[in-house]
């Protein structure tokens, strides 16, 4: 696979690209086609969908997975950062399978809640009391629900490229479906637009939102003085502020708000914490959390048939047991080793290309300079990331669409070389092409 190529331009790179993907997967596409049929598109992930046609998993284990047409891929999609054990981890199978020989309807109270509780509130420094749900959507309309009846105030505030989940996602304004919260929407890392919006809106504000590291818009950090600019005006109005730590609590032993020592009011979680169920949780301040003690007489209901399911229950209390902090800590490291290998790799070429992110999690942007919000990410040419989407697919190299690379514990140096090589390959073969579509001087 190294000849290279005499494309004129990015666009025909990528109906070439295309067409050798459609060759690769036919039974994949013959699924889809009976798929559609009973779900719109045949898919029922939006996320999950791409041009031309997405591939139909068949199995998966370690950090690889299989395709209906034989395809073999190292997986560093990983479940959008929730497969962060891989897809087959001993322990927490032990404990589903545990858990299905002793029953898994319950209704009832069951021991491991509060073996769950216990593990994510030693970790987390803001969670002093927590409370499950089934999503971490489900977790950010609680905790912000939650702020509005602590503070008896209406408004929340969000950032652009801010995703909170299906019905709670900022990435181009305020989205049609999202849920129908008086909002007030500011820049990511803009402290003087921030500090100056709260200021004006505190009297009617009762949350303000932010993921410390903005994830589905590409892996921004968040600068420490943006987060504790926020801290400190939230503090003097009352105002609770919500950390969505569904995603970048996996960069950290204590989370982001660890690491940083910014520690908000409330924090919501996610993901890669249930081993691999459905899941989410929401905690933090005990006088806010309080809310919801039954044996108060003016306790806030919190519902949800699922909340403390058996399987999802066992799983998370076997995904704590797994993921020491060394491990976390490991894992990390080795994700800022390959963001600096796959940056040398593109600096060495002279291309305007760079990975962004911190420790497991990265994302590809192309073009030159500081990232610091969503609109700096997209000016690039829309056909570009696509292109090295199929392309790595095409080397067996598993990731997101939108260019992002997530690690999980199974990877060892031998897939993170197998991921550099593959890229280096990638821009052998069109390195010109980018820089003829990405330069900011052409
Ligand atoms: C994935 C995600 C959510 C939503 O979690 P779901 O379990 O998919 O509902 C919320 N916030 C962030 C930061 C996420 O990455």
């Amino acid at each position: 696979m190294n000849e290279i190529r005499h494309n004129l331009d990015v666009a025909r790179a990528l109906t070439d690209a295309e067409e050798r993907y459609s060759r690769q997967h036919s039974l994949s596409l013959a699924y889809m086609e009976r798929a559609s049929r009973f779900m719109p598109g045949g898919n029922t992930r939006s996320v999950l969908f791409f041009k031309p046609f997405p591939f139909v998993v068949r199995t998966s284990s370690g950090c690889r997975v299989l395709d209906l047409d034989g395809n073999n891929y190292v997986d560093f999609l990983c479940e959008y950062s929730a497969g962060l054990f891989g897809h087959s981890e001993p322990t927490i199978k032990a404990a589903i399978q545990h858990a299905i020989e002793t029953g898994w309807v319950h209704g009832g109270h069951i021991e491991n809640e509060a073996r769950l509780a216990a593990a994510l509130c030693l970790r987390f420094p803001s969670v002093e009391r927590i409370r499950f749900t089934n999503s971490g959507t489900e977790a950010n309309l609680m905790a912000l629900v939650t702020a509005r009846a602590f503070t008896k105030r209406s408004r929340i505030m969000a950032f652009r490229g801010g995703y909170h989940g299906g019905v709670l996602h900022y990435k181009s304004g305020d989205a049609d479906q999202n849920a129908p919260f008086p909002l007030v929407l500011c820049t990511y890392n803009d402290i003087a637009q921030t500090v100056a919006a709260i200021n004006r809106e505190a009297r009617d504000l009762a949350a303000v939102i932010v993921e410390p590291l903005q994830g589905s818009a590409g892996c921004i950090p968040a600068s420490r003085e943006f987060l504790s600019a926020i801290r400190s005006v939230c503090e003097r109005h009352g105002i609770i502020l919500i950390f969505d730590e569904v995603m970048c609590s996996r960069l950290a032993p204590g989370g982001l708000q660890g690491a940083l020592g910014i520690t908000p009011d409330l924090t919501t979680l996610g993901k890669y914490l249930e081993g691999g169920a459905s899941f989410g949780a929401f905690g933090g301040r005990e006088d806010i959390m309080s809310l919801y003690d039954p044996n108060r007489p003016d306790a806030l209901a919190h519902a949800g048939t699922f909340n403390n399911n058996a399987l999802s229950m066992a799983a998370a209390v076997a995904a704590a047991t797994v993921l020491s902090s060394d491990r976390l800590v490991q894992l990390n490291a080795m994700g800022d080793a390959l963001r600096a290998k796959l940056n040398g790799i593109a600096r060495a070429r002279a291309l305007p290309i760079q990975f962004i992110g911190s420790g497991s999690m990265m994302n590809i942007h192309f073009r030159e300079g500081e990232i610091r919000t969503i609109a700096d990410t997209q000016t690039e040419d829309p056909n570009v990331k696509p292109l090295f989407h199929l392309e790595m697919l095409e080397r067996g190299q598993y990731l997101t669409r939108n260019g992002m690379l997530n690690l999980s514990l199974p990877m060892s140096a031998c897939e993170l070389e197998g991921v550099a090589s593959a890229f280096e390959d990638f821009l052998e073969l069109n390195g010109s092409l980018i820089v003829a579509c990405c330069s900011p001087f052409t």
